[in-house]
């Protein structure tokens, strides 16, 4: 009987997981023993890490898609629907279409969901660049604003990219200088927690390059409302802030279908952080933002956890022991403006060390982005 490995999700994590699924059981799908699937529900593979770019017009919304059948090995069957319900007893996900598909082997790879709803006055009063959408539009109101109080809020965590925002806020000043518009542009960065990251090094540099630079920081800062009529942020701890112009992370939730089939809270799968395995059912895994693993919600992190769960799957095909695991381990180019970035490199548990920015990082960020699209077909 042919084995059945579906993948749900084909952005960074499900594209380079079947792809590598694809390589490593070669000849057992060259036999028919197996077939690999991917259900996923948009034909467009979406490479979100240009739309930092976007605003500030280096890059347009069109050059982060590409068609995932593109991407993917021949040998994958590429499925385009929304899986609306997984019955892990039965081992069958439920479709958007109304139809069925059954499994031996389930990894969820559906990313995480912006919700802006979830804050009142979000969506009528602030921007954000997690979406081509938002981005197009901060395009739009940051080419129109010349003076006045920038402010860009982390409302939540977990949310995708965790340096996203102070990149954003760095290449920021650095335009508005090049511009010499920045004395008539004030900058704040808020974050809820203590610091400006959630890892300790990297929070220290982006504080002291906020200093040098000018750029306002609140911590404990947990956007509650946004009245989009007066321009403020209202505050859990009690706090207001004026903005004229406000970019925001929106809150972000996982997918409904892992909490209805009961894999994890809030739409994160609960998972053993080293195997990727779920805790609450067999054959079924979780990786990229879906997956509850105390790291990033990364590209790099979606890559080396496909790695893993591609390694395991072809070794229980085989009616082998599994043993690759994940280390935790996550890279991650942050621009400190718009030509210089540093690099970090860590794996659980792990404390970074953030390198001097310069601009050869920054062309490695630029060169790695343009590769992407090598790396998701697993050619890099
Ligand atoms: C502005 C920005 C900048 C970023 N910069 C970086 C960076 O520099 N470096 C980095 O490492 N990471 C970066 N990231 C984060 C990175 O993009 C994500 O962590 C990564 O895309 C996660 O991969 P994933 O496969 O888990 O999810 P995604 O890539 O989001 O893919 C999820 C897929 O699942 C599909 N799907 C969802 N639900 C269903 C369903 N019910 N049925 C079928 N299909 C479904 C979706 O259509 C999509 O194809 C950035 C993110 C943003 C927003």
């Amino acid at each position: 009987m042919t084995e059945r490995i579906v993948v749900v999700g084909g952005g960074t994590g499900g594209t380079v997981l079947a792809n590598r699924l694809a390589d490593d059981l070669r000849p057992e799908l060259e036999r028919g023993e197996v077939e690999v699937r991917m259900v996923t529900d948009n034909p467009d593979h979406v490479y979100k890490p240009t739309f930092l770019y976007v605003p500030f017009g280096k890059k347009q919304v069109h050059e982060a898609t590409r068609p995932v059948s593109d991407l993917l090995d021949r040998r994958v069957t590429i499925q385009i629907d929304e899986v609306v319900g997984v019955d892990t007893d039965g081992k069958s996900l439920s479709l958007a279409d109304g139809g069925a598909v059954g499994y031996d082997h389930l990894v969820l790879a559906t990313g995480a969901n912006l919700v802006p709803e979830e804050v009142p006055g979000l969506k009528e009063g602030g921007h954000h660049f997690y979406g081509p959408e938002g981005a197009e539009r901060l395009r739009d109101a940051l080419a129109d604003f010349t003076e006045g109080h920038l402010v860009l809020s982390v409302i939540g965590v977990p949310h995708m990219c965790p340096a996203a925002p102070v990149e954003f806020v760095l290449m920021a000043d650095a335009w508005f200088r090049e511009r010499g518009l920045r004395d008539q542009v004030d900058i704040t960065y808020t974050y809820p927690i203590q610091r400006a990251h959630g890892i300790q090094t990297i929070a220290d540099w982006a504080s002291e390059e906020f200093e040098k630079r000018d750029i306002g920081l609140e911590t404990f800062f947990n956007a509650e409302t946004v009245d989009p009529d007066e321009q403020v942020l209202e505050t859990m701890e009690g706090t207001e802030l004026d903005y004229d112009l406000l970019v925001a992370i929106p809150p972000h939730g996982g997918s409904d279908l892992v909490t209805e089939a009961g894999l994890g809270e809030d739409g994160w799968v609960d998972v053993d952080r080293n195997t990727l395995e779920a805790t609450a059912a067999e054959d079924v895994y979780a990786i990229g933002d879906v997956a509850d693993v105390p790291t990033s919600k990364a590209g790099s992190v979606a890559h080396y956890e496909a790695g893993t769960v591609a390694d395991r799957i072809a070794s229980r095909v085989r009616g082998q022991v599994p043993t690759a695991t994940y280390d935790g381990k996550t890279v991650c180019f942050i621009e400190s403006g718009m030509d210089e970035a540093t690099f970090v490199e860590f794996a659980y548990g792990d404390t970074p060390v953030v390198r001097e920015p310069s601009k050869p990082l920054h062309w490695a960020k630029l060169g790695y982005n343009e590769s992407y699209w090598l790396t998701a077909r697993g050619l890099l």
